[in-house]
């Protein structure tokens, strides 16, 4: 029989995931499909992947970046850490618990090269183009590679999405931007708080791109930070010049008006206000339509798409758990693809994620949260061979991370905590985060 023919679009850390879960069957003997994965940049990593560029990449395609120099882990690394691949292999030594981008991306890297999937990648090639051909059962997938101009049309058994969703900004419009007297951005186009030194910045949002933004932003020297909500604040303890204030109502030459009546001149706005799920290369019956939510909509386990479960996506949820989640899912994914785990009746797959969804409903607060996903990454380890591993500390390492952050915003990246897979507490940094500057891997891993 012809070997099944898989697509992985993307390589990011969801796409290198499933990588690695259909290299680690081929190792212990097992017949693997044939593996494409279709990655639009010249390498792998995803957001981890930096780039300075903003607006299109070098082919003219949107930029898929949305990372920025000086970024340092907003979570701790106890979190996300591989169960196959523990950050004491990578590194050789304990490291401290919240890594800059480019130690994160060494890491990411470093599973990958040991496994050898590198060869598996089709670099510069973005997928144009997916459908479902009902006659044959097959999906027909159309990329074009960037480098060379020129397309390929080929069908594959099945499709993995894992194209990311923290890449399309949702970018909302306020009277007056048209005619502001300074920088209006996304946060998926900020790439240097050093831009912004001696400014008064305003940013719109208060989850994780505002906080960290501001953060970064008043690291490097700005001169005010006015963070507007229309929900609720962030509530931090902030540093003197950084104020929240009500949602923004519109804006005038350099003021911006906020809704109690109150302003503020301003050099720039940051609009940290999130991203879309967008798969503009997805037909309507295959493309996911969901909020960015702990319990995606139509997924079957967080992964199967209900409407043709020969299709799947990986990290579609909103994400307190990343790495090792991602590596659940694409674990999961491969046995469903090899047969290992049976589909049930097409009822059942719908129920479920409605029912995941009113249990996410349910939840009270953000410790319910963690412990909810943490229970989903559980659920999917607990049915293949990914190695188990003590979810339960993972959650803990995160109540420890909001704890300390309550206790001190911009303190928090100084504490260190136990990793799930060794055991082991991780060392301080050398140098609190406020006062490092250089974000090198070097500098980090220095002792
Ligand atoms: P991505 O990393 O987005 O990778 C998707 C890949 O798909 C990319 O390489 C892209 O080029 C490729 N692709 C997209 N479309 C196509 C196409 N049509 N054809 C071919 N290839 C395509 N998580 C943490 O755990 N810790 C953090 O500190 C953290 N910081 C973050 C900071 C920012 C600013 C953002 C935006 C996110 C952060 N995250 C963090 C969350 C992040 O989503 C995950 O860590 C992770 O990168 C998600 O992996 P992914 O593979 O699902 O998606
Ligand atoms: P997000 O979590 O989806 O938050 C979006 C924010 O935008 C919310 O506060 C929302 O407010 C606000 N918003 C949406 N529309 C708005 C509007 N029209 N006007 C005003 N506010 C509006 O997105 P995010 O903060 O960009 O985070 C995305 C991901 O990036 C997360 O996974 C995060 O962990 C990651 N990240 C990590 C780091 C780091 O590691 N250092 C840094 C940045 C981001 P409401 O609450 O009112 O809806």
């Amino acid at each position: 029989m012809a070997k099944k023919k898989v697509a992985i679009i993307g390589a990011g850390p969801s796409g290198l995931a499933q990588l690695r879960a259909f290299q680690s069957a081929a190792k212990n003997g097992e017949d693997i499909p044939e593996i494409v994965c279709f990655e639009k940049q010249s390498d792998w990593g995803g957001l981890w992947n930096y780039t300075w560029r903003t607006g299109v990449d070098a082919s003219g395609e949107p930029c898929h970046g949305s990372m920025y120099r000086y970024l340092w882990s907003n979570g701790p690394k106890e979190g996300l850490e591989f169960a196959d691949y523990t950050f004491d292999e990578h590194f050789g030594k304990e490291i401290a618990s919240y890594p800059p981008r480019a130690v994160l991306f060494d890491y990411i890297k470093g599973r990958v090269e040991k496994a050898g999937v590198r060869d598996w990648i089709r670099f510069n090639n973005i997928v144009r183009d997916v459908h479902y051909n009902d006659d044959t059962g097959m999906f027909t997938v159309t990329a074009r590679d960037t480098v060379k101009d020129a397309e390929t049309v080929e069908d594959y058994d099945h499709v993995i999405v894992a194209s990311g969703h923290f890449s399309t900004p949702n970018v909302p419009y306020y009277p007056g931007f048209e005619s502001f007297n300074g920088r209006v951005l996304h946060a998926h186009d900020f790439r240097d708080a050093r831009e912004f030194a001696g400014k008064d910045i305003l940013i719109l949002g208060t989850s994780y791109s505002a906080e960290d933004i501001g953060s970064q932003c008043w690291k490097y020297g700005a001169k005010s930070i006015t963070v507007a909500h229309r929900t609720a604040p962030m509530g931090y303890d902030w540093p003197d010049n950084w104020q929240e204030v009500p949602a923004l109502v519109k804006v005038e030459g350099k003021t911006a008006y906020f809704k109690d009546g109150t302003s503020k001149d301003v050099d720039a706005i940051i609009l940290c206000t999130g991203y879309r799920h967008h798969f503009n290369f997805l037909p309507d019956d295959l493309r996911l339509k969901t909020a960015n939510r702990l319990a995606a909509a139509d997924l079957y386990k967080g992964v199967v798409w209900t409407k043709n479960p020969k299709m799947f996506y990986l990290g579609m949820q909103d994400q307190w758990f990343t790495f090792n989640m991602f590596d659940a899912q694409a674990w999961w994914v491969r046995d469903c693809i090899m047969g290992k785990i049976a589909l049930p009746d097409q009822a059942t797959m719908e129920a479920d994620p409605k029912r995941r969804e009113a249990e996410e409903d349910a939840i009270e607060d953000d410790y319910g949260a963690i412990r909810y996903q943490g229970a989903y990454v559980q659920e999917l380890i607990d049915e293949t061979d990914y190695p188990s591993f003590d979810v339960e500390a993972a959650n803990q390492a995160f109540f420890e991370w909001k704890k300390h952050k309550k206790k001190n915003i911009m303190e928090f990246r100084n504490h260190g905590y136990t990793s799930p897979m060794t055991g082991k507490k991780a060392p301080p940094h050398h140098t609190p985060w406020k006062d490092a500057l250089d974000d090198s891997l070097e500098s980090y891993l220095q002792t």
